[in-house]
């Protein structure tokens, strides 16, 4: 069984050495356990949160550990009735190829769906759920209002946008690149969308958003919130959902300066986790599958091969490389 394991806490992006590669026997499942083989793990911002020991959501992940992460995977070996040889799964189980591991780690992917094996790494997994949640329920858009999202090109950002929309509100999406604004505005239906690095920010917001803004969903935080705030209409809702920007610091990056802007639009902000939503998963896929069938929702999962890049690949959701959801195929089905 090949796996990474954190090294030493880093400093600023992500090393590969960092982590180091570790081979060890596979266990055979004692009772109530089970052996899974990777699939899919998925590469998520928070996972440079985790390797901090600053105080978080969940426990630091302590060096010598195996790295967490999602993941997606096949049973190869059971010793709980609930699970059977072939069955997919998710769990925590991190960056190895093979884990063994208390069947009530496990959640069973269901079989009823007609969705294909990637979209359980984006729509309707964890990053969906985020997007579904920070959006309906911290958000609450009404029809007509302007929903701005930053990082807008990646997994729960291109999601958030769809929905939006869905909910006949006005989307604006930022994003990095010209390729990636192209994607938003052709291919999922986004209003506008704005390069953030090569447009004079204020301007090109203001005019995208006409109206103001009603909801922004932030991802990023640093100069992106801050400019936003400047735009925000009265009784707006802010649903911070992540500040990437501040993710590789030892420092909180500076601003936001406009700070008081919350006070004078009356506005709401509220940092929400979607660990919170676990128990309302199974409505919210229901309702995301079925915007999938009917054509509403788009998801796209950027791939890249092999356990052996995640340290590299985990950089490419900070210096933008990816668009949609980042995950590593570790095996084949
Ligand atoms: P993404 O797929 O959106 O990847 C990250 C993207 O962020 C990059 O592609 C890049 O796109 C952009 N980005 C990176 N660094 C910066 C920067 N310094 N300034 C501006 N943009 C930047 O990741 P996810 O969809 O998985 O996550 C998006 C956000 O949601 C993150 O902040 C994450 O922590 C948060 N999150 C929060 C959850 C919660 O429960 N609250 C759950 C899941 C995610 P570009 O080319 O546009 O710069």
């Amino acid at each position: 069984n090949r796996q990474w394991r954190l090294k030493n806490r880093p400093v600023g992006m992500i090393d590969e050495n960092d982590f180091s590669w570790h081979e060890e026997a596979v266990r055979q499942p004692e009772k109530d356990e089970v052996l899974v083989r990777s699939v899919y793990l998925s590469l998520d911002p928070t996972n440079r949160i985790w390797i901090t020991d600053m105080p978080q959501y969940m426990e630091p992940v302590q060096v010598g550990d195996v790295m967490r992460g999602i993941a997606i995977g096949v049973v190869e070996t059971s010793e709980h009735a609930n699970f059977a040889p072939g069955d997919i799964v998710s769990g925590m189980w991190g960056w190895q190829e093979y884990a063994t591991l208390p069947a009530q780690q496990l959640t069973k992917i269901p079989s009823d769906l007609p969705v294909p094996l990637d979209a359980w790494t984006s729509v309707l997994g964890p990053t969906g759920m985020t997007a579904y949640f920070g959006l309906l329920d911290i958000g609450q858009p009404k029809q007509g209002e302007t929903v701005i999202v930053s990082a807008a090109a990646g997994a729960v950002g291109s999601l958030v946008g769809q929905i939006a929309k869905i909910k006949g509100c006005r989307a604006v999406g930022l994003a990095g690149t010209d390729e990636k604004c192209n994607w938003l505005t052709n291919d999922l239906g986004f209003d506008a969308a704005v390069n953030y690095k090569t447009t004079e920010l204020d301007k090109a917001i203001a005019e995208a958003c006409p109206d103001g803004i009603d909801i922004n969903f932030e991802n990023v935080g640093g100069k992106i919130l801050d400019t936003i705030l400047t735009q925000i209409n009265m009784r707006a809702r802010i649903v911070l959902c992540g500040l990437i920007a501040n993710y590789n610091s030892d420092e909180p990056v500076p601003g936001p300066y406009h700070f008081a802007q919350i006070l004078m639009q009356r506005a709401r902000l509220e940092g929400f986790i979607i660990l919170d939503y676990i128990p309302q998963f199974p409505h919210a896929i229901a309702e995301m599958a079925t915007w999938l069938a009917e054509g509403k929702l788009k998801y796209k999962v950027d791939v890249v091969k092999g356990l052996k890049e995640a340290p590299t690949a985990v950089n490419y959701l900070f210096t933008g490389r990816n668009i949609g959801k980042l995950v590593v195929q570790v095996s084949d089905l």
